[in-house]
């Protein structure tokens, strides 16, 4: 039987691809060192574990939770808004659940997006925005993100056209793969743009804690209105070491919010009750392993700097996020760099063109392996010196 076109219209999931040909390489006895993932290594804080052991013993917490979280997981969610960014969300009305943002992306294009409609997505991004953009019948369009421009895409440079057919403008910052942030001065430029063209703008801001050097994120809150326009995904994932956990919430425009409630009370029934507890916990808890992790990062990122300084790089080093984005050496593709990296040295690090075809010419390298697996990474690499050498003309 034949699987939907809808489905075989989508490119592979390259991460999938990747650990497979590094399983392979398992299986025959070579030492993989993953610098391919983007998932925290250290455990959720004992803190939210213990409010789920609790929770999970009350029979209550068994039932079918309320569509869109429950009161008390709302309030919590926009109290520590409020704490971290000094903006009020009604709860009621400017708060949903997510079974994290992933989830939230995927629906919140299904609310949005009828086919022959236009979604503007990042390239490079986080694979997601594109391809449910096209599981919807939506078009990605695609706005490059380069490193003459900070990372951050040139919306003059997209066309009156496909601005007018748009229906959501898609950012993310602290950004995933290349690790860029984003002044109050670009966002105030972005929600100036989405309210002249009618679009929804959709910011992703899964990385809002995971800064370093005295950086701290904004939102795009922090622009006055903003809510008529835009939505934000906030995720506890990364800020809470809870990626197996699946839960976030999306905050802003009223009318959105309602649209992707909606949408999702007929397709999922939200987040197990004593997740919710537990994320209560995690707003309402002690903060410091943020900053533990956070130092831990970026330990791990001078290390990474340094070594990979003196294999030739040069590196403006990230302010947020555990990833690097970097330049692969002059005469190779992304591909042919992450291939030679896996094949020759067993380490892995997605080419660029894993997350868009601007992505060419760089790869990531992630930092959620401890600092003495990473040094084993670039003791591998310096025995290969010859080869990264012409990458010291590359500026990133
Ligand atoms: C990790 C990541 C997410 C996924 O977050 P979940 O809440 O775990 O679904 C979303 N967006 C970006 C850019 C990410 O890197």
């Amino acid at each position: 039987m034949e699987i939907a076109n809808r489905l075989k219209s989508i490119p592979p999931y390259i991460f999938a691809e990747i650990g497979k040909k590094a399983q392979a390489a398992q299986a025959r006895g070579v030492d993989i060192i993953n610098l391919g993932i983007g998932d925290p290594d250290q455990p959720t804080p004992k803190h939210i574990l213990d409010a789920m052991h609790t929770a999970l013993d009350n029979p209550v917490n068994h039932h079918y939770p309320p569509f869109g979280g429950t009161k008390e997981y709302k309030e919590a969610a926009a109290a520590w808004c409020q704490a971290r960014f000094g903006f009020k969300m009604d709860p009621d009305t400017e708060i949903t659940s997510l079974i994290g943002s992933k989830e939230g992306i995927h629906n919140i294009i299904q609310a949005y997006t009828d086919s022959s409609d236009v979604v503007l997505v990042p390239d490079p991004a986080y694979p997601v925005y594109r391809t449910s953009t096209i599981l919807a019948g939506g078009t990605p369009y695609f706005m490059p993100l380069l490193s003459e421009h900070d990372f951050l895409p040139d919306l003059s440079a997209i066309p009156e056209a496909v601005a007018t057919k748009a229906k959501i403008m898609f950012l993310n910052y602290p950004n995933n793969p290349t690790a860029a942030v984003a002044n109050l001065e670009f966002y105030g430029k972005a929600v100036d743009f989405a309210k002249r063209h009618d679009i929804l703008l959709c910011h992703d801001l899964a990385y809002s804690e995971m800064t370093f050097d005295g950086y701290k994120a904004p939102s795009i809150f922090e622009i006055d209105g903003a809510k008529d326009i835009a939505i934000e995904l906030h995720s506890l994932s990364k800020t809470f070491n809870m990626t197996g956990w699946r839960i976030g919430y999306a905050i802003g425009n009223v009318k959105a919010i309602k649209a992707l409630a909606q949408l999702k009370s007929n397709i999922d029934t939200d987040v197990f009750r004593a997740i919710q507890i537990a994320a209560i916990a995690a707003f309402q808890g002690p903060r410091d392993h943020i900053g533990y992790c956070n130092k831990l990062y970026e330990e791990r990122r001078d290390l990474a700097v340094a070594a990979l300084e003196k294999l030739g790089w040069h590196i403006k080093p990230n302010k947020a996020t555990f990833y690097m984005w970097l330049p692969v050496p002059k005469g190779m593709t992304s591909m042919e760099f992450s291939n030679m990296m896996l094949d020759k040295l067993g380490i892995v690090v997605p080419p660029g063109t894993a997350y868009g075809p601007a992505g060419e010419g760089f790869f990531r390298m992630s930092l959620c392996t401890d600092k003495s697996r990473l040094q084993t990474a670039f003791d591998r690499m310096a025995q290969q010196s010859v080869t990264f050498e012409q990458a010291a003309k590359t500026k990133v």
